[in-house]
């Protein structure tokens, strides 16, 4: 039985592999999940080991370009949405595979633009729609210039997910935060 957290009716399942947490979230019951980050692109056993198939994850969303954050984004059959910012940033992560003494194991898979769907409000509201939640994305950048926050909400409590961000503001609006080098941290 794969560990699961409840808040409110936020079902949240976390898992690890090294320093780098990913996280899926729904509504109870909703038959399908956000999956937020990636973790390493040598995560797929961590992944598998939940006992979750592809065809039960709405969407991806990343909080950043950053190696351990969206290593399981195209070994993963998953609708991936992201930002500009975020876009933007493919070069760089690509680039730095690019270099063989960074990809030791040799299996980055380069990702274009066109793998990452902008992120809209149409797209946002189908996902929503699947996973029971709403869904709001902040920019918080800072770690990173492409940084961004999801915050889900079942209509009583607010979750950000924030990745590395390092957040002052975001606190005051919402219930819990979730960073990944953290545990959830619960907001006065
Ligand atoms: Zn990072």
């Amino acid at each position: 039985m794969t560990p699961m957290k409840k808040l409110s009716k936020i079902e949240i399942i976390e898992t690890q592999h090294k320093l780098s947490k990913m996280f899926l979230v729904r509504r109870e019951g909703a038959a399908k999940w956000l999956m937020i980050d990636a973790m390493w692109s040598n995560s797929l056993k961590k992944f598998e080991a939940l006992g979750i198939s592809e065809g039960e994850i709405s969407a991806l969303i990343v909080t950043h370009i950053h190696a351990d954050h969206l290593g399981l984004a195209k070994k993963l059959d998953v609708r991936w949405l992201g930002t500009a910012e975020e876009r933007e940033r493919l070069e760089y992560i690509n680039g730095w595979f690019a270099d063989p003494s960074h990809d030791k194991r040799g299996d980055w898979i380069h990702i274009n633009e066109e793998d990452v769907e902008l992120i809209a409000q149409q797209n946002l509201a189908e996902i929503s729609a699947e996973i029971g939640l709403s869904i709001e994305i902040e920019a918080t950048p800072g770690h990173t210039p492409d940084s961004l926050s999801v915050i889900v909400s079942d209509g009583d409590i607010k979750i950000a997910f924030v990745g590395d961000a390092d957040l002052t503001d975001l606190k005051t609006k919402v219930d819990y935060v979730q960073q990944s080098h953290h545990e959830m941290i619960k907001q006065s």
